[in-house]
């Protein structure tokens, strides 16, 4: 059965269609620029990559070639070929706990949610729609990243602020990057070879969180209401003192949009920094004995050894760390400095092993208390199988 798996933003669709339940990736791509001058699309096919430049209008029209396309690679023969499509959705808010199909009332929700997601909800909407009328007689499904965490306890999700705010404005944690850590939870239990287990799930990428998982549910996650909570990442803050806001606001007479850009995007290992957002750029600046990328790192992997041990408090002990997306499967020294944070816990790094990038791999010795493994994620299959599962 061929499923589409798609990620809408609001000027970009990525693609990758699957024959399930093999789980085989048939074809992929991108469109870029939609909407806007110079856009082009690249598509991946056996092994081969090709860029086409031509005028995408909107999304409708992206999926248009993209139906061309597929076609003419012979991936599908006619339209109904495609059972399922599978939308990624940032925020699913506390209404969804699961992928579900798509329909008026699912649309009117994400949409009531956009002021949470202000960026990602409309786009996935749109995505959906251009979707619907490109392939009206596929199964719509929407994959939530916020689903995964449903499962945290009022305790752990509500924050210590009035009481009615969580009903009235929704104020409340979501946490994010679901998807990803349901999805190498759920690898780690197939390596330890069995379901109840205490896992610490670690998503670091420019966006990072970190999970703890208990017999495969979530029961509590380092993001916030929004993406900006927990773990220090590349342009972000993760947590502070929430009263730095109205104080620096104040002093620098900033505008809200303004305070939400520096803590979005001029803040985290860039802040600190002050070169870059990128961890290899921190890493050629340690190198280079840079003492503001020095600090930015050990800053940064406090943070995560906090947040390791917390949830190993919380969990009761842990079977497994995981590290996955773009620093945790590529970066070999915050892995390292990690682990190394973690001694207190019988940790015990080795150090050969660890020497590799985006493989999977067990990354701790055999007398290491905790093993950790590097497992990388892969969201877009746990989308196509959501959605095949909702087919079938
Ligand atoms: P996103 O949150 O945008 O999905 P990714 O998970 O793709 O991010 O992670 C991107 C980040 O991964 C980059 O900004 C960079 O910091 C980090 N990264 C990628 N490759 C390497 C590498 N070889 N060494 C260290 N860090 C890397």
């Amino acid at each position: 059965m061929k499923i589409l798996s798609v990620n809408a933003g609001s000027s970009s669709l990525k693609f990758q269609m699957y024959e399930m339940p093999e789980e085989q990736v048939l074809i992929s791509g991108v469109f870029e620029r939609i909407g806007i001058d110079g856009s082009f699309y690249t598509i991946k096919y056996n092994e081969e990559k090709i860029k086409k430049e031509i005028e995408l209008k909107n999304h409708k029209e992206a999926f248009n070639i993209l139906i061309k396309e597929l076609k003419d690679y012979g991936v599908v023969e006619n339209l109904n070929d495609i059972k399922g499509v599978g939308h990624r959705v940032v925020q699913g808010g506390s209404y969804f706990d699961k992928t579900v199909v798509v329909d008026d009332e699912v649309i009117a929700k994400i949409d009531e949610l956009s002021s949470l997601a202000p960026l990602h909800n409309p786009a996935a909407i749109t995505g959906i729609k251009a979707s619907q009328e490109v392939m009206p007689s596929a199964l719509q499904t929407v994959v939530f990243d916020t689903a995964f965490h449903q499962t945290m306890a009022e305790e752990t999700y509500l924050y210590a602020l009035p009481r009615e705010w969580a009903e009235k404005y929704k104020i409340r944690r979501y946490g994010a990057h679901g998807t990803s850590h349901k999805y190498v939870s759920a690898r780690a239990n197939e390596i330890l070879g069995r379901v109840n287990t205490k896992l610490i799930t670690c998503h670091i990428g420019n966006g990072a969180s970190i999970s703890a998982v208990k017999d495969g549910k979530c029961i509590n996650t380092s993001m916030g209401l929004t993406p900006n909570a927990g773990l220090i990442m590349g342009s972000r803050c993760g947590d502070i003192d929430a009263t730095i806001v109205p104080y620096i606001m104040n002093t620098l007479k900033l505008k809200p949009s303004e305070i939400d850009t520096i803590l979005n995007k001029e803040s985290g290992l860039l802040g600190i920094s002050g070169i870059s957002s990128d961890s290899r750029d921190i890493e050629d600046g340690i190198n280079k004995g840079n003492e503001d990328c020095i600090l930015a790192q050990k800053m940064y992997v406090r943070r995560i050894v906090d947040y390791i041990a917390k949830y190993y408090v919380e969990l009761g002990g842990c079977d497994a760390i995981v590290f996955t997306a773009g620093v945790g499967e590529n970066s070999i020294s915050t892995r390292r400095e990690v682990l190394d944070g973690l001694e207190v816990l019988g940790v015990i790094v080795d150090e050969e092993a660890n020497n590799v990038r985006e493989k999977e791999t067990k990354i701790t010795k055999e007398e290491s208390k905790i093993p950790a493994y590097i497992i990388p994620t892969d969201e877009e299959l746990m989308i196509a199988r959501d959605t095949y599962n909702l087919c079938i």
